[in-house]
């Protein structure tokens, strides 16, 4: 789960990592009061769980209470579209009001679960507010990495390899190594699967600050923080996404035109490979788990055919717990009688009770094709298209 930006802050703050000082405003004289608290020179942030604020005109510097008032107006009720928000964009429902901090150098660190390393790994680069992936990509030499061993912990010399690694001066070199372990701290603690300060600024006086904090949490531990459920901002998600989580059904929403349902992930990214090989696109990646019932098909496939740009529903099972017959039950409730009662559905079914499910599918007066293997299943996108 994705947090925002102000959200991450308070959190780092309680954990010891410096950060600018700022509230959150939902209204333009929210975010005037605010300004005239912080008394000095201010930055008006959108609040969108999205990064390429900066670029995309969500971040404004501004000098007087009036002048934040204004960019608060400005942003507030807009959709923000950055490179990382697809071009549907997302709601500006508030704005971070912060002091705004005189940047001498831009730093980037995060932290995120490697799973090749087992563990998590610390990256820092001297090439900070850049996407840290064109770094990785054009520049892998000035990306700084450090594994953290899970039993060990962060030691005191990996902090201080990547302060110097850095190069940022003696001065400054205990207290990013402290920011370092507070910030492994608060990953650990809040259970944490991303970490990203970019940037981590060096100020003109001499202080590093995190001037940005994106703060993402492993879904799978959440339950261990039900605290944290109040920082949940729904009008960020995907409402179809959304509908899928309510649901407990494993959906990831991709721009091409074939909807997939398969139960078991590996499955479903191989089929996602297959369409891929058709020529066509996936449309999502939908999992419906190994112990889904009827009514959850149903719901699965409603969520695929809700989506515009689906044209092309393929089901691909391979029934063990999930029963043919089952699946097909929850195809026709989907379905059948429905304004998608014409819509071209693709279904591979093998396992338990195919014959059945096949049967029933046959036996209704849907645009079924069924198919045996993968290879068939390409054809028949094609066929369809
Ligand atoms: P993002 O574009 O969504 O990642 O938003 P950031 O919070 O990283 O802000 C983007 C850029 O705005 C930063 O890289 C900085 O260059 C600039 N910026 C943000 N806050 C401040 C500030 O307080 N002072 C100055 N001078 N620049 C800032
Ligand atoms: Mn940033």
């Amino acid at each position: 789960m994705k947090i925002h930006e102000y959200q991450a802050k308070t959190i780092l703050g309680k954990g010891g990592v410096a950060v600018p000082e700022g509230e959150v405003a939902t209204t333009p004289e929210e975010a005037r009061a605010v300004a005239t608290r912080l008394g000095r020179k201010a930055v008006v942030k959108a609040q969108v769980h999205a990064g390429g604020r900066g670029k995309a005109g969500g971040i404004k510097v501004v000098s007087t209470p009036q002048e934040a008032e204004d960019a608060a107006n400005a942003l507030l009720g807009t959709t923000l579209v950055t490179f990382q928000t697809g071009p549907e964009g997302a709601p500006v429902n508030s704005v971070l009001v912060e002091e705004a901090i005189e940047v001498k150098r831009e730093l980037y660190l995060g932290l995120v679960i490697d799973g090749t390393a087992q563990g998590v790994v610390v990256m820092a680069s001297a090439a900070g507010g850049m996407e840290i992936e064109e770094v990785a990509e054009n520049t892998p030499e000035l990306l700084l990495r450090e594994s953290v061993d899970p039993v060990l912990g962060l030691l005191p010399f990996q902090g201080r390899k990547i302060a110097f690694g850095l190069d940022i001066g003696p001065k400054l070199v205990r207290p990013l190594s402290t920011m370092i372990a507070n910030l492994y701290q608060v990953f650990l603690d809040n259970d944490c699967s991303l970490l990203e300060i970019n940037p981590l600024v060096v100020t003109e006086d001499g202080r590093i600050l995190a001037a940005d904090a994106k703060m993402d949490f492993e879904d799978d531990a959440f339950f261990r923080h039900k605290d944290l459920e109040d920082l949940r901002d729904t009008s960020q998600e995907d409402p179809l996404e959304l509908r899928a989580r309510v649901a407990d059904v494993s959906y990831v929403k991709l721009d091409g035109t074939v909807g997939c349902l398969v139960n078991g992930a590996g499955l479903a990214m191989a089929t996602l490979d297959v369409i891929g090989e058709s020529g066509a696109s996936p449309a999502n990646f939908l999992d419906v788990g190994g112990g889904a019932n009827e009514e959850k098909v149903a719901e699965a496939l409603r969520i695929i055919l809700s989506d515009p740009n689906v044209d092309t529903v393929l089901i691909n099972i391979f029934g063990g717990i999930l029963r043919g017959d089952m699946i097909a039950a929850g195809i026709l409730a989907a379905v059948e009688g429905t304004e998608h009662q014409n819509r071209r559905i693709v279904v591979r079914m093998l396992g338990t009770n195919a014959d059945e499910g096949r049967k029933m599918l046959q036996a209704s007066s849907l645009n079924i094709s069924l198919v045996e293997d993968l290879g068939n299943v390409a054809e028949a996108i094609r066929a369809s298209n």
